[in-house]
């Protein structure tokens, strides 16, 4: 397991959620995402002395743009020859919270187009949790020896 979970900086970041497009250009958009985790995982791996990894665990935010389902279908292909190679790609979930500026009420949307605040109409809120990705768990075979304890 990871002390620290690794952050993913997104290149273009969600100002509100965005409108799910097609599943399978989903795919295409979620591989790169998938690669890049691939390569977080190799650098894990190589720096711990993992041979072999299990299963790697994602929080997703429920807001963070990210098609699970695509994610998921996509991981076979990215961890193909790597360190992760089978390995189960897990979700935990993050529910949306925002806060409103105005009038500092904190709350769960009823749902992500319905982001502001109920009593300060035109106030735009902060997003507390929901657009996260990080890789919070990496589980590796018991078999592997750990030099480091
Ligand atoms: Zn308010």
């Amino acid at each position: 397991m990871l002390d620290e979970s690794i952050a993913f900086g997104f290149a273009e970041p969600p100002v509100a959620c965005r409108a799910k497009p097609d599943t399978l250009l989903n795919v295409v958009h979620e591989l790169s995402l998938a690669l890049s985790i691939v390569d977080t995982v190799n650098d894990v791996a190589s720096t711990r002395g993992f041979a072999r990894i299990d299963a790697v665990t994602l929080q997703i935010g429920e807001c963070a743009g990210v098609d699970k389902d695509a994610l998921a279908f996509a991981w076979d292909l990215a961890t193909a020859g790597s360190v992760a190679a089978g390995s189960r790609l897990e979700f935990r979930d993050v529910g949306l919270n925002v806060r409103c500026p105005a009038c500092g009420v904190e709350r769960r949307p009823p749902s992500q187009w319905e982001l502001g605040c109920p009593t300060c109409p035109g106030v735009a809120p902060e997003i507390l949790a929901g657009r996260e990705l990080h890789v919070v768990a990496i589980e590796v075979p018991n078999d592997v020896p750990d030099e480091g304890s």
